[in-house]
């Protein structure tokens, strides 16, 4: 089955609101000739509402990078789904390495947070992806599935079908170290076949998966001939717009 390909761009902490104003700016005319694929931007909290009106009129989807799973209250420093929602953000990264590995967050945070994004009509980018550690140990598979099974433990297969997952090694992310193809591609044929194992086979079938780590033009169409693979996640090449645009139109 052919999935829409998604190519998402997580922009980190980077940029100020005149950078984000122009970076949409250059990238939405780019895009009118592009239309069987969806291109998701995911600037930090502060830039959402500055790109969500420099979006408008195009086709450019806008995510989130993080938010808490409560919906409001004493909570200093969070940000809600609810919040995401009015700002009218359409995707969450959840899970992501650098909150899993720097932020200290845990696959029950992380499960907590997904079932209030499908809640709130938020529809999560769900990071996995083993440590260097891991790999060296043979225990990606491993680790792989396990993110899986209590990342989306709970999700209602209604949700299933929109969810993105994100394949992110942790030791590929910002090193220009990437994932060789055939590895990629057997861990997403890993989470192709969870899905298939807990939810079925019209599900398995539907679900995005994406690569992350250390895509750049170069290597970016290399990722997408392989079969299974529906998108890329992609943080430093994704901070200038040529460099994205190339990638989107791989
Ligand atoms: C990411 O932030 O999800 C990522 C994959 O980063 P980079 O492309 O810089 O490796």
């Amino acid at each position: 089955m052919k999935r829409r390909a998604l190519i998402a761009a997580n922009w980190k902490m980077h940029k100020t609101s005149s950078e984000a104003k122009t970076f949409v700016a250059s990238l939405a005319p780019r895009l009118t000739q592009i239309k069987d694929r969806d291109v998701l931007l995911c600037p930090p909290f502060p830039l959402i509402f500055h790109v969500d009106e420099a979006r408008k009129d195009t086709n450019i989807l806008l995510g989130a990078q993080n938010m808490y799973f409560e919906e409001k209250g004493a909570f200093t420093g969070e940000v809600s789904p609810i919040m995401l929602r009015d700002l009218h953000c359409e995707f969450v990264i959840l899970g992501h390495s650098e909150r899993r590995w720097v932020f200290g967050e845990s696959d029950e945070s992380i499960n907590k947070k997904a079932l209030a994004a499908v809640n709130s009509n938020l529809i999560p980018v769900l990071c996995v992806g083993e440590k260097l550690e891991e790999r060296e140990k043979n225990q990606t598979e491993h680790v792989i599935l396990n993110q899986l099974d209590k990342g989306m433990s709970g999700i209602p297969e209604s949700a299933v079908s929109s969810l993105v997952v994100a394949y992110e090694p942790v030791w590929a992310i910002g090193t220009g170290k990437n994932a060789s193809t055939a590895d990629a591609k057997n861990a997403i044929v890993l989470i192709r076949e969870f899905v298939h194992s807990k939810f079925g086979n019209a599900l398995a079938e539907k679900i995005r998966i994406l690569y992350g780590g250390s895509v750049k033009p170069e290597n970016m169409k290399s990722y997408m001939d392989q079969e299974g693979i529906d998108g890329a996640l992609i943080g430093g090449a994704s901070l200038d717009v040529d460099s994205f645009f190339k990638m989107v139109s791989y």
